[in-house]
């Protein structure tokens, strides 16, 4: 059975009501607030965050009944760097059965400006038999050009990219993976550069683990200018969190972590 859940853009907006509706994930803002934030989402070039993503993403423990998954954008492309990217900011925030979700306020503060928002829909995996890309056999990546060493690079890049192409086909219109078994192993990677290799714990002692990625499909889906230097782009978001779903996040906005890969330009050359 699959523990990969996947995420879908909506067509329609989403009306008042709609947005109200704490149970529905959605892309774009205005952020749905429980309480409310005590000082701005600001990026380190001082610029204010916007809004990409807010999930409703219920965790196990009691303290975690209703729990919350924000993605924050720099709107400044420029502060989208590769690795732990300071451009881009997670916050989490939870809360048991008894809170009383009365007290929700929409927060205009944070309306995307690339997009209205919508309903992300969510449906599990399909299996292995959905895919549509050919068998990868590894060992047998054909080369074109002639300097050994590069062409090992090459190579390598190659299969990354590969796998995660077929991985898509699956589902090619899908956003966003979400990972039930909060496996760091399982993470889809677009590249073989750029992996995450260290992950900072939480700071309650307990390691972090992914939750979600959110794919570079997205970005089709805002209203970006791709002709300017600093457009908004990635390959794949990876979101880890506190695999402990600990109590910080019920007292406050929690920040867990974002990895931020980019396609290599090597792989991107390999399949054209
Ligand atoms: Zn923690």
């Amino acid at each position: 059975m699959s523990t990969i859940d996947l995420g879908f853009v909506c067509e329609d907006h989403l009306n008042e009501d709609d947005l109200k509706d704490f149970e529905c994930s959605r892309m774009g803002g205005p952020a749905l607030f429980l309480k409310p934030m005590k000082d701005p989402v600001l990026c380190n070039c001082g610029k204010k965050m916007q809004l990409l993503l807010q999930l409703y993403a219920p965790g196990p423990s009691e303290s975690s009944f209703h729990r919350f998954i924000y993605l924050f954008l720099c709107p400044n492309g420029a502060c989208q760097t590769t690795g732990w990217s300071k451009g881009i900011k997670v916050l989490s925030y939870q809360t048991t059965e008894e809170d009383d979700m009365a007290g929700l306020l929409l927060d205009a503060d944070y309306v995307c400006q690339y997009c209205e928002a919508r309903e992300i829909e969510v449906d599990s995996e399909p299996g292995k038999e959905a895919e549509k890309a050919e068998d990868i056999d590894t060992s047998n990546i054909k080369i074109e050009e002639n300097d050994t060493k590069e062409q090992y690079t090459k190579a390598q890049g190659d299969v990354a990219f590969l796998k995660f192409q077929k991985r898509l086909s699956r589902e090619p219109d899908q956003v966003l993976r979400y990972y039930h078994d909060r496996n760091n192993d399982d993470a889809l990677w677009c590249s073989e550069n750029g992996k995450v290799t260290d992950i900072p714990a939480c700071s309650c002692g307990a390691k972090r683990v992914l939750e979600l990625q959110v794919l570079s499909t997205i970005l089709a889906h805002l209203n970006i200018d791709f002709s300017q230097k600093d457009a908004l782009d990635w390959g794949i978001l990876n979101v880890y969190v506190c695999s402990a779903f600990c109590d910080k996040a019920n007292s406050e906005y929690a920040e867990e972590l974002c990895w931020r890969q980019e396609f290599s330009s090597q792989s991107i050359l390999s399949v054209e």
